[in-house]
């Protein structure tokens, strides 16, 4: 039986280094003459979360469901509209700027635009040091070179400019630039969707052998669900704003409950033509955030939407074993078994060789 998931609370447990709570973020939307505000983007609404030290948590959903604004709300690039962010107990709303980015960092999507053309590597991997004002520029230079080396760039480069770099040199310098100030925490923002298949395995190496290292706890923040079967401990499934689904990653790849899950689920492709499976496709289009579903956001989509669908917001509830599930039906989809398609063993298999063929240097 289902009971309701429970707040992180004030309380969190030693091992949590991020509790984020009740986090809801609306953008203001303005038109007319005199720019008034004529709408909110619910871009995340209620959505909560724990992150232990040294794990990887993975934010995952379509374009648009608010898991990158999530993420930049937790490194305060975006103010929330309400809700709180603890960090190792602290409220990160209280912290101070500087002490916020010497432990929090991100690595974002694109290593081509957030690197400044205009600057050496070794200048954008050192203005944190300089801004923090930590070391001589002797030490300075010595901590840009060592960094340099532990991600795989040449520290002779440092002089270069971004244009004379690879789009995986690239996202190395980023993560470079990110760790030299050895934050303890790092938003890793689609850190590999922008790359070349063969290059995404190895910064995802990289970033497995850094957070072996430095003991460094990720949010990652991905659409592409083999790449988070790879490397999340822990997936929360987000839709339109709210967390869905969240369970540790071997039981949300093997006992998914949520319809949009499966459905996610149901769309990675098969390396193999001949294989006929039923499939859980979502029809149309996800819904405007300006003006989210009433009842539960999926209902518009759902190929098993009930009347109480339309009209109640189903909470978030905990199956077992922390898999939470936010559905109406889920106890039915629970008791009956074979209510939605289940992953089918070859379906296992197929992502495990995605990820395989996708990670081998
Ligand atoms: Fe579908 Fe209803 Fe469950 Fe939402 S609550 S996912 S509409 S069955």
């Amino acid at each position: 039986m289902a009971t309701e998931a429970a707040g992180s609370g004030n309380g969190a447990p030693d091992d949590v280094l991020l509790s984020v709570q009740s986090l809801t973020k609306h953008f203001p939307v303005r038109g007319g003459i005199l720019l008034r505000t004529i709408a909110h983007v619910h871009a995340a609404d209620e959505v909560s979360f724990d992150i232990k030290r040294g794990e990887t948590f993975g934010l995952v959903g379509e374009s648009g469901c608010g898991k990158t604004t999530v993420g930049r709300t937790i490194l305060r690039i975006y103010p929330p509209t309400s809700g709180q962010i603890l960090f190792g107990g602290e409220d990160v709303s209280k912290l101070d700027r500087k002490v916020l980015a010497r432990n929090m960092q991100i690595i974002f999507q694109d290593p081509y635009g957030s690197l400044d053309p205009r600057i050496t590597v070794g200048g954008i991997i050192g203005e944190g040091l300089e801004v923090h004002g930590m070391g001589s520029p002797e030490e300075r230079n010595e901590q840009i070179r060592e960094i340099m080396d532990i991600v795989g760039i040449s520290s002779h480069y440092a002089q270069r400019y971004p244009h004379e770099f690879s789009g995986g040199q690239r996202q190395r310098i980023g993560i470079a630039r990110a760790l030299v100030l050895r934050p303890q925490f790092l938003v890793c923002d689609e850190p590999v969707s922008a790359l070349d298949v063969s290059i995404q395995s190895q910064i995802l190496n990289l970033l497995r052998d850094l957070q072996g290292e430095f003991g460094l706890t990720y949010l990652f923040i991905a659409h592409n669900l083999a790449v988070v079967r790879y490397v999340c401990d822990r997936v929360a499934v987000m839709y339109l704003g709210k967390i869905v689904e969240q369970a540790n990653t071997p039981e949300l790849f093997g006992n998914a409950i949520h319809p949009y899950t499966r459905a996610l689920m149901d769309a990675i492709p098969v390396p193999d033509p001949s294989e006929q499976r039923e499939r859980l496709i979502i029809p149309g289009e996800l819904p405007s955030p300006t003006n989210p579903p009433q009842g539960c956001r999926f209902n518009t989509r759902c190929a098993v939407a009930h009347d109480v669908c339309f009209n109640e917001e189903p909470p978030l509830r905990d199956y077992g074993d922390g898999h939470l599930v936010a559905c109406h039906l889920a106890d039915d989809f629970d008791r009956r078994g074979t209510a939605l398609p289940q992953l089918s063993s070859e379906m296992h298999d197929a992502i495990t060789d995605s990820v395989q063929s996708s990670t081998t240097d």
